[in-house]
């Protein structure tokens, strides 16, 4: 039966098999489709210090799908990348970040916050990627001082000598790395202590167990001080309680995000929860 079907051609015998096939295959279009008609926005959740004040920000993925609504990244950011669909939005990601933080630095109330962006390590790895963030910065008039990079340490460990150089390049004009996901890849130390980075992230997997028992609290504990031994600043995320907050602050951890604070937002909405005053005026 295959074989009448011939050589070159894909036969599917399994229908749920070839229901996933299909399914994937119009993401892919619809992806596609999403690019071109720009159908993405950035939320915005805060990050604070360890008194509680605003910091800054992270900037996080939302995909309006014209049928779905709201589509968040795990759902779509793996087959971005599959289909190198994520250097497209990447550079949409960045553009509109740098537009972002350049709107913030031009006003008192908030030329202080840093914001926060993922970056894919398929982005990273073009080879003009420092020249792509570089040219972003100024064309928007962002200040790089304020821009922070975050980098999945698990996707750092392929051609560490290209990556440290390209991250060198972009600390020398000012801009900051951070690690995301830290404790759950596999990053050697010896690599941590060459890279130009600013601060580990805390994977909310560890800060969800923090208060189950005492074994809990040995993976941020060891993070925390591992930061502190280097000269970096550690942020912990996925902060959603105050027992959560009060455990991470007594450990030394200074900077936190989480629903605790706020829930990624759209821009607006993030700017009046920054403090009473209405800042759209202008
Ligand atoms: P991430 O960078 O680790 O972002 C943190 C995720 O945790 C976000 O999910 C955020 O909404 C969620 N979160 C924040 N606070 C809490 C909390 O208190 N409790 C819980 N349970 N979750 C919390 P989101 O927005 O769905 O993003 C998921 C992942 O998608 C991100 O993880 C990041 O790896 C990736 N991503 C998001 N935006 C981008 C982007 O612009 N580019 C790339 N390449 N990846 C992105
Ligand atoms: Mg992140
Ligand atoms: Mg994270």
């Amino acid at each position: 039966q295959a074989k009448a079907a011939g050589r070159n051609r894909l036969v599917f015998f399994d229908p749920q098999m070839q229901a996933d096939v299909m399914a994937r295959a119009t993401m892919e279009n619809e992806l596609r489709i999403a690019v071109n008609e720009q159908q993405f926005e950035l939320f915005y959740q805060v990050q604070v210090d360890g008194n509680r004040r605003a910091t800054g920000a992270e900037a996080l993925l939302r995909w309006h799908h014209p049928v779905k609504g709201w589509v968040r990244p795990n759902d779509f950011i793996p087959l971005a990348e599959e289909t190198r669909l994520i250097l497209p939005i990447g550079q949409w990601v960045l553009q509109s970040a740098c537009q972002q933080l350049a709107v913030w630095g031009r006003r008192s109330e908030t030329e202080h916050l840093t914001l926060a962006v993922n970056v894919s390590a398929l982005q990273l790895a073009q080879a003009d990627f420092v020249e792509q963030v570089l040219a972003t910065v100024e064309r928007t008039e962002a200040n790089p001082n304020r821009l922070k990079l975050e980098l999945t340490e698990s996707l750092l460990a392929s051609d560490i000598d290209t990556i440290i150089s390209k991250m060198d390049a972009l600390r020398a004009k000012g801009i900051s790395f951070s690690l995301d996901h830290f404790g759950t890849g596999y990053s050697s130390l010896a690599y941590l202590k060459r890279m130009p980075i600013e601060q580990l992230k805390i994977d909310q997997s560890f800060v969800r167990d923090i208060l189950l028992d005492h074994n809990g609290n040995i993976i941020p504990k060891t993070i925390v001080a591992l930061g502190k031994s280097m000269g970096l600043t550690v942020i912990a995320e996925g902060v959603e309680t105050e027992a959560h907050w009060r455990l991470l602050v007594e450990m030394g951890c200074s900077a936190h995000q989480g629903y605790l604070f706020g829930h990624p937002m759209p821009v607006e909405e993030f700017e009046k929860s920054l403090s009473p005053v209405d800042l759209s005026r202008g």
